[in-house]
């Protein structure tokens, strides 16, 4: 047996605790894997707080990433002692996932510890960062260059948001950074944004057409945050959109799209394909700076991940938080 954190749905409700956990009732797979490092994402807050529907088996181990070692693999691209990292696949929500210290899955789904980082910073990055990735990597296939204007993060003292400033600044954009926590602004600017705005400022009723401000954006937000942020983009710019922090509807027009030509460039980190997912690792390897992502990350034990799964739902924790696993 093995210590994990596991989701049940009993008739009483929802529960979610620490529990041993048989080896041989883990999912198929044909990589196990030794974890060492976890995180919590958004959607760890909401699975073991059991606020949104996102674990779908019972029982379940909630985690949607994990980073570790190979201990047992009959696949052709993996040996023991072999560093890898997973993001999604389902893990946590249909697989067995993260909050273990054990994992059993497709070796198609793990990724390589890129080399010169550690576990804990491979998950320091996290489900959150590769995403961040995975959103400049869409402006950029979108043309969206620096030269063409600033480009908006929401949701800027969160995960995904401080990583996207990180990498954004580094690839030489303007970067303006949108949150509820003025007091982060410091944070933020150490982080590459050139200019902190109150995210109330993109909460009213959004007009068809706003002024155009942004070149670009990564919202993380949803809701009347994304329907103001596309308002306000300039003629042939575009939004990776990738989150729901502020809600999942988007009360919009369709002006933006049918007469500045904007884009809605939509971001999905869990079935993204390898190829993706291995050039979005590759990059934030080369591109990520170290001491940025430090000043991004907290760690703690893992007996303190069920107490801190809701802050993350309270939109009160600051970056990312690393979970120590084994
Ligand atoms: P997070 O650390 O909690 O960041 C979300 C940030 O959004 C908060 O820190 C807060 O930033 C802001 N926020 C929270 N509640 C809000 C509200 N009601 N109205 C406006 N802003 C609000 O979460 P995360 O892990 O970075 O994830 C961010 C979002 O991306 C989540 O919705 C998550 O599900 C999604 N996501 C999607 C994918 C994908 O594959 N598409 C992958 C990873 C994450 P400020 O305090 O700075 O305002």
């Amino acid at each position: 047996t093995f210590k994990a954190l596991v989701v049940t749905k009993p008739d009483t409700g929802y529960s979610c605790n620490f529990a041993d956990f048989d080896e041989r009732d883990l999912m198929d797979g044909d990589v196990t894997v030794r974890i060492t490092h976890s995180t919590i994402n958004y959607k760890d807050g909401l699975a073991i707080t059991g606020k949104g529907p996102v674990v779908r088996r019972f029982p379940m181990i909630p985690g949607v990433d994990f980073a570790g070692e190979v201990i047992a693999t009959s696949h052709k691209d993996w040996d023991p002692g072999d560093h890898v990292i997973l993001n999604g696949w389902g893990c946590g929500e249909t697989h067995h996932g993260g909050y273990a210290e054990r994992a059993k899955v497709s070796g198609d789904w793990l990724v390589r510890v890129p080399y010169g980082m550690t576990h804990a910073q491979a998950m320091a990055v996290g489900t959150a960062g590769y995403t961040a990735m995975l959103s400049l990597m869409a402006l950029e296939a979108h043309s969206i260059t620096p030269a063409r204007g600033p480009v908006l993060v929401t949701g800027a003292a969160g995960g995904v948001g401080s990583t996207a400033i990180a990498l954004l600044a580094r690839a030489g954009y303007t970067v303006v950074a949108s949150t509820g926590r003025p007091e982060e602004a410091d944070y933020l600017k150490n982080l590459g944004a050139s200019e902190v705005i109150d995210r109330a400022e993109l909460t009213g009723p959004p007009r068809p057409l706003g002024k155009e401000r942004f070149a670009g954006a990564v919202d993380t937000v949803g809701s009347l945050t994304l329907a103001n942020v596309i308002s306000q983009i300039k003629y042939g710019g575009a939004v990776a959109a990738c989150g729901l922090a502020g809600g999942a509807d988007l009360p919009s027009s369709v002006m933006p799209f049918i007469l500045r030509g904007v884009s809605l460039l939509g971001i999905d980190s869990v079935h993204c394909p390898a190829v993706v997912r291995k050039e979005a690792w590759r990059r934030i390897a080369n591109e990520l700076d170290r001491d940025k992502l430090d000043a991004m990350t907290t760690a703690i034990p893992f007996d303190d991940v069920k107490d801190k799964a809701g802050y993350i739902l309270d939109g009160k924790v600051r970056g990312r938080v690393v979970v120590e696993i084994g």
